[in-house]
Protein backbone atom coordinates (compact mmCIF):
# COMPACT_ATOMS: atom_id res chain seq x y z
CA UNK A 1 0.00 0.00 0.00
CA UNK A 2 1.26 3.67 -1.27
CA UNK A 3 1.69 6.37 1.66
CA UNK A 4 -0.88 8.14 -0.60
CA UNK A 5 -3.05 5.47 0.02
CA UNK A 6 -2.69 5.41 4.03
CA UNK A 7 -3.27 8.76 4.06
CA UNK A 8 -6.68 8.72 2.10
CA UNK A 9 -7.72 5.61 4.18
CA UNK A 10 -6.89 7.40 7.59
CA UNK A 11 -8.73 10.68 6.38
CA UNK A 12 -11.76 8.84 5.29
CA UNK A 13 -11.61 7.14 9.11
CA UNK A 14 -11.25 10.19 10.74
CA UNK A 15 -14.11 11.80 8.55
CA UNK A 16 -16.62 8.99 9.09
CA UNK A 17 -15.62 8.74 12.93
CA UNK A 18 -16.24 12.40 13.41
CA UNK A 19 -19.22 12.32 11.33
CA UNK A 20 -20.40 9.82 13.50
CA UNK A 21 -21.08 6.96 11.03
CA UNK A 22 -21.48 3.31 12.55
CA UNK A 23 -22.03 1.31 9.03
CA UNK A 24 -19.08 2.28 6.53
CA UNK A 25 -18.46 3.10 2.96
CA UNK A 26 -15.12 1.35 3.00
CA UNK A 27 -13.40 -1.81 4.10
CA UNK A 28 -11.05 -1.73 6.69
CA UNK A 29 -6.79 -1.94 6.66
CA UNK A 30 -5.42 -5.33 8.35
CA UNK A 31 -2.72 -3.88 10.83
CA UNK A 32 -1.92 -7.64 11.70
CA UNK A 33 -2.33 -11.27 10.69
CA UNK A 34 -0.82 -12.90 13.77
CA UNK A 35 1.35 -16.25 12.88
CA UNK A 36 1.47 -17.38 16.17
CA UNK A 37 -0.08 -16.66 19.82
CA UNK A 38 3.06 -18.96 21.05
CA UNK A 39 5.98 -17.27 23.31
CA UNK A 40 9.18 -18.40 24.56
CA UNK A 41 8.72 -15.35 27.18
CA UNK A 42 6.89 -15.19 29.94
CA UNK A 43 6.68 -11.19 30.79
CA UNK A 44 5.37 -9.90 34.02
CA UNK A 45 3.36 -7.79 32.01
CA UNK A 46 2.20 -9.92 29.33
CA UNK A 47 -1.61 -10.96 29.94
CA UNK A 48 -1.29 -14.14 27.09
CA UNK A 49 1.92 -15.78 28.71
CA UNK A 50 2.59 -14.16 32.24
CA UNK A 51 1.54 -15.39 35.44
CA UNK A 52 1.55 -14.22 39.04
CA UNK A 53 0.54 -11.40 40.94
CA UNK A 54 0.86 -9.43 38.15
CA UNK A 55 -2.01 -11.22 35.79
CA UNK A 56 -5.21 -10.48 37.07
CA UNK A 57 -7.11 -11.40 33.98
CA UNK A 58 -5.09 -13.93 31.91
CA UNK A 59 -6.11 -13.38 28.03
CA UNK A 60 -8.19 -16.56 27.50
CA UNK A 61 -6.92 -16.98 23.64
CA UNK A 62 -5.79 -20.62 22.63
CA UNK A 63 -1.94 -20.47 22.21
CA UNK A 64 -1.56 -21.88 18.28
CA UNK A 65 0.35 -21.08 14.90
CA UNK A 66 -1.52 -20.11 11.98
CA UNK A 67 -0.57 -22.86 8.87
CA UNK A 68 1.10 -21.07 5.96
CA UNK A 69 -1.08 -22.16 3.75
CA UNK A 70 -3.92 -20.05 5.79
CA UNK A 71 -1.52 -16.89 5.97
CA UNK A 72 -0.93 -17.11 1.81
CA UNK A 73 -4.91 -17.32 1.61
CA UNK A 74 -5.60 -14.09 3.28
CA UNK A 75 -2.77 -12.40 1.74
CA UNK A 76 -4.20 -13.46 -1.33
CA UNK A 77 -8.15 -12.98 -0.73
CA UNK A 78 -7.42 -9.59 0.46
CA UNK A 79 -4.80 -7.67 -1.64
CA UNK A 80 -3.86 -4.02 -1.50
CA UNK A 81 -5.58 -4.27 1.97
CA UNK A 82 -2.41 -4.22 4.21
CA UNK A 83 -0.86 -1.13 5.53
CA UNK A 84 2.58 -2.74 7.07
CA UNK A 85 1.45 -5.49 8.06
CA UNK A 86 2.74 -6.60 11.96
CA UNK A 87 2.62 -10.62 12.07
CA UNK A 88 2.86 -10.58 15.78
CA UNK A 89 -0.19 -10.45 18.24
CA UNK A 90 0.67 -11.65 21.88
CA UNK A 91 2.74 -13.85 20.31
CA UNK A 92 6.49 -14.71 19.06
CA UNK A 93 6.66 -14.79 15.28
CA UNK A 94 10.32 -16.00 15.60
CA UNK A 95 9.20 -19.06 17.34
CA UNK A 96 6.77 -19.66 14.18
CA UNK A 97 8.95 -23.06 12.70
CA UNK A 98 8.12 -21.57 9.12
CA UNK A 99 8.71 -18.08 9.38
CA UNK A 100 11.28 -18.08 6.92
CA UNK A 101 8.29 -19.03 4.64
CA UNK A 102 6.03 -16.20 5.60
CA UNK A 103 8.24 -13.43 5.61
CA UNK A 104 8.82 -15.13 1.44
CA UNK A 105 5.04 -15.08 1.10
CA UNK A 106 5.20 -10.96 2.19
CA UNK A 107 7.80 -10.52 0.25
CA UNK A 108 6.35 -12.27 -2.96
CA UNK A 109 3.05 -10.27 -2.65
CA UNK A 110 4.74 -6.81 -2.36
CA UNK A 111 3.25 -6.72 1.30
CA UNK A 112 5.54 -4.82 3.21
CA UNK A 113 5.17 -6.27 6.86
CA UNK A 114 6.84 -5.82 10.87
CA UNK A 115 7.63 -8.02 13.62
CA UNK A 116 7.94 -7.10 16.71
CA UNK A 117 10.55 -9.81 18.67
CA UNK A 118 11.79 -10.32 22.07
CA UNK A 119 14.84 -11.77 20.08
CA UNK A 120 15.57 -14.73 22.15
CA UNK A 121 15.33 -16.95 19.03
CA UNK A 122 17.08 -15.22 16.35
CA UNK A 123 18.43 -18.59 14.42
CA UNK A 124 20.91 -18.65 11.44
CA UNK A 125 17.88 -19.41 8.86
CA UNK A 126 15.75 -16.26 10.27
CA UNK A 127 18.94 -14.08 10.42
CA UNK A 128 19.21 -15.21 6.01
CA UNK A 129 15.36 -14.78 6.03
CA UNK A 130 15.19 -11.31 7.33
CA UNK A 131 17.86 -10.46 5.31
CA UNK A 132 16.30 -11.70 1.76
CA UNK A 133 12.74 -10.69 2.59
CA UNK A 134 13.64 -7.51 4.54
CA UNK A 135 11.15 -6.48 7.15
CA UNK A 136 9.87 -3.08 6.90
CA UNK A 137 10.47 -2.55 10.40
CA UNK A 138 11.63 -4.62 13.25
CA UNK A 139 10.41 -3.80 17.04
CA UNK A 140 12.76 -5.48 19.06
CA UNK A 141 12.10 -5.53 22.87
CA UNK A 142 15.15 -5.01 24.40
CA UNK A 143 14.22 -3.21 27.71
CA UNK A 144 17.68 -3.73 29.17
CA UNK A 145 21.01 -4.12 28.58
CA UNK A 146 21.91 -5.30 31.97
CA UNK A 147 20.49 -9.07 33.54
CA UNK A 148 19.18 -7.92 36.30
CA UNK A 149 16.90 -5.07 34.93
CA UNK A 150 16.37 -7.45 32.13
CA UNK A 151 14.90 -10.29 34.48
CA UNK A 152 12.75 -7.46 36.25
CA UNK A 153 9.79 -7.65 32.82
CA UNK A 154 11.39 -11.36 31.48
CA UNK A 155 11.92 -13.74 34.02
CA UNK A 156 14.38 -16.47 32.72
CA UNK A 157 15.60 -14.13 29.67
CA UNK A 158 18.93 -13.92 29.07
CA UNK A 159 19.81 -10.35 28.12
CA UNK A 160 23.62 -11.52 26.89
CA UNK A 161 21.69 -13.74 24.20
CA UNK A 162 19.40 -11.36 22.86
CA UNK A 163 22.01 -8.50 22.88
CA UNK A 164 23.92 -11.19 20.67
CA UNK A 165 21.42 -11.49 18.49
CA UNK A 166 20.63 -8.47 17.94
CA UNK A 167 24.29 -7.41 16.77
CA UNK A 168 24.22 -10.59 14.50
CA UNK A 169 21.14 -9.46 12.95
CA UNK A 170 21.98 -5.46 12.61
CA UNK A 171 25.77 -7.20 10.80
CA UNK A 172 23.62 -8.23 8.11
CA UNK A 173 20.24 -6.63 7.90
CA UNK A 174 19.25 -4.88 4.88
CA UNK A 175 19.42 -1.20 5.04
CA UNK A 176 16.29 -0.58 4.32
CA UNK A 177 14.55 -2.64 7.69
CA UNK A 178 14.13 -0.47 10.77
CA UNK A 179 15.39 -1.25 13.85
CA UNK A 180 13.72 0.03 16.59
CA UNK A 181 14.84 -0.54 20.06
CA UNK A 182 12.38 -0.75 23.10
CA UNK A 183 12.03 0.06 26.81
CA UNK A 184 9.67 1.65 28.76
CA UNK A 185 10.26 4.57 31.26
CA UNK A 186 9.78 2.70 34.76
CA UNK A 187 11.64 2.94 37.85
CA UNK A 188 13.11 -1.00 37.01
CA UNK A 189 14.49 0.45 34.12
CA UNK A 190 15.57 3.68 34.84
CA UNK A 191 19.12 4.70 32.73
CA UNK A 192 18.29 1.54 30.25
CA UNK A 193 17.21 3.72 27.44
CA UNK A 194 20.66 5.74 27.86
CA UNK A 195 22.46 2.09 27.95
CA UNK A 196 20.99 0.82 24.80
CA UNK A 197 21.29 4.23 23.05
CA UNK A 198 24.95 3.95 23.80
CA UNK A 199 25.59 0.22 23.23
CA UNK A 200 23.31 0.50 19.95
CA UNK A 201 23.44 3.83 18.24
CA UNK A 202 22.51 4.19 14.76
CA UNK A 203 19.07 2.21 15.58
CA UNK A 204 15.89 3.81 15.90
CA UNK A 205 13.94 3.70 19.86
CA UNK A 206 10.46 3.52 20.94
CA UNK A 207 10.81 4.62 24.81
CA UNK A 208 7.39 5.49 24.83
CA UNK A 209 5.50 6.35 28.41
CA UNK A 210 3.44 2.81 27.38
CA UNK A 211 2.29 0.51 29.65
CA UNK A 212 -1.10 -1.21 29.14
CA UNK A 213 -2.98 -3.04 31.66
CA UNK A 214 -4.50 -4.89 28.35
CA UNK A 215 -8.24 -3.77 28.93
CA UNK A 216 -7.57 -4.69 33.17
CA UNK A 217 -6.19 -8.13 32.76
CA UNK A 218 -2.71 -6.63 34.35
CA UNK A 219 -2.10 -4.36 37.53
CA UNK A 220 0.45 -2.19 35.93
CA UNK A 221 0.75 -0.43 39.72
CA UNK A 222 3.28 -3.69 39.73
CA UNK A 223 5.76 -2.11 37.33
CA UNK A 224 5.03 2.27 38.82
CA UNK A 225 3.84 3.47 41.55
CA UNK A 226 2.36 6.07 39.51
CA UNK A 227 0.90 4.07 36.73
CA UNK A 228 -1.91 6.41 36.05
CA UNK A 229 -0.02 8.58 33.96
CA UNK A 230 1.19 5.53 31.45
CA UNK A 231 -2.67 4.83 30.51
CA UNK A 232 -4.86 6.81 28.51
CA UNK A 233 -8.08 8.31 29.98
CA UNK A 234 -9.81 9.49 26.75
CA UNK A 235 -13.17 7.13 25.85
CA UNK A 236 -12.97 7.92 21.95
CA UNK A 237 -11.01 4.85 19.52
CA UNK A 238 -10.20 5.31 15.93
CA UNK A 239 -9.68 1.58 15.65
CA UNK A 240 -13.36 0.34 14.02
CA UNK A 241 -12.72 2.86 11.58
CA UNK A 242 -9.39 2.47 10.36
CA UNK A 243 -8.06 -1.09 11.20
CA UNK A 244 -8.71 -4.58 11.93
CA UNK A 245 -6.79 -7.54 13.53
CA UNK A 246 -6.30 -11.41 12.60
CA UNK A 247 -5.64 -13.79 14.48
CA UNK A 248 -3.56 -16.81 14.42
CA UNK A 249 -7.22 -18.72 13.85
CA UNK A 250 -8.24 -16.32 11.29
CA UNK A 251 -10.71 -14.63 13.63
CA UNK A 252 -11.00 -10.66 12.50
CA UNK A 253 -10.64 -8.70 15.99
CA UNK A 254 -11.34 -4.62 16.26
CA UNK A 255 -7.77 -4.40 18.09
CA UNK A 256 -5.43 -6.69 19.82
CA UNK A 257 -7.07 -6.65 23.18
CA UNK A 258 -9.96 -8.39 22.78
CA UNK A 259 -9.97 -12.39 23.88
CA UNK A 260 -12.55 -13.36 21.30
CA UNK A 261 -13.07 -12.60 18.02
CA UNK A 262 -15.93 -10.86 16.13
CA UNK A 263 -16.20 -12.47 13.07
CA UNK A 264 -14.09 -14.75 10.75
CA UNK A 265 -12.21 -13.87 7.22
CA UNK A 266 -14.30 -16.89 5.63
CA UNK A 267 -17.78 -14.41 6.65
CA UNK A 268 -16.76 -11.56 4.55
CA UNK A 269 -14.50 -8.82 5.60
CA UNK A 270 -17.28 -6.25 4.88
CA UNK A 271 -19.57 -8.17 6.34
CA UNK A 272 -17.77 -8.22 9.47
CA UNK A 273 -17.05 -5.12 9.40
CA UNK A 274 -20.32 -3.95 9.21
CA UNK A 275 -22.33 -6.18 10.97
CA UNK A 276 -23.86 -6.21 13.78
CA UNK A 277 -21.06 -6.60 16.44
CA UNK A 278 -18.67 -3.96 15.06
CA UNK A 279 -21.21 -1.32 14.85
CA UNK A 280 -22.59 -1.71 18.22
CA UNK A 281 -18.58 -1.10 19.20
CA UNK A 282 -18.61 2.16 16.79
CA UNK A 283 -21.80 3.04 18.86
CA UNK A 284 -20.60 2.89 22.36
CA UNK A 285 -17.17 4.07 21.37
CA UNK A 286 -19.32 7.62 19.82
CA UNK A 287 -21.42 7.41 22.80
CA UNK A 288 -18.00 7.98 25.33
CA UNK A 289 -18.34 4.78 26.59
CA UNK A 290 -15.73 1.66 26.69
CA UNK A 291 -18.14 -0.85 27.46
CA UNK A 292 -18.50 -4.67 26.14
CA UNK A 293 -16.01 -5.83 24.02
CA UNK A 294 -13.90 -2.42 25.16
CA UNK A 295 -14.71 -3.15 28.47
CA UNK A 296 -11.48 -1.74 30.54
CA UNK A 297 -9.55 -0.69 27.52
CA UNK A 298 -6.92 1.58 27.95
CA UNK A 299 -5.09 1.52 24.64
CA UNK A 300 -3.66 4.86 23.94
CA UNK A 301 -4.72 6.23 20.55
CA UNK A 302 -1.87 8.32 19.86
CA UNK A 303 -2.96 8.60 16.50
CA UNK A 304 -5.71 10.76 16.65
CA UNK A 305 -4.39 12.85 19.37
CA UNK A 306 -6.69 12.04 21.51
S1 LIG B 1 -10.97 -2.46 22.94
FE1 LIG B 1 -9.94 -0.46 23.03
S2 LIG B 1 -8.56 -0.34 21.24
FE2 LIG B 1 -10.08 -1.99 20.91
S3 LIG B 1 -11.75 -1.01 19.77
FE3 LIG B 1 -12.31 -0.93 21.92
S4 LIG B 1 -11.57 1.06 22.68
FE4 LIG B 1 -10.54 0.63 20.69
Amino acid sequence: MTALRRKIHTAMSILCYRSGLCTLPYAPLISTVGITTRCNARCRFCASHGSGSTILRPCARKHEDMPLREFERILDTFPRRFDSLGLSDFGEPLIHPHFPEFARACWRRGVRYNITTNGQHTTDEIIRAIHIYPPQEINWSLYATTQEAYEFIFPGGDVEKTKANLRRLLRTMAPRTVMRLRTIPIPALRGQAENIMKEFPNCQYDFDNWLDSWAGRVDVSHFDPEWKKHTARSAHCLQPWWHCWINSAGGIMTCNVLDEPIGHVDDGLMNVWNGNAYREVRRNILAGKRVGRCEGCDYRNNMTGW
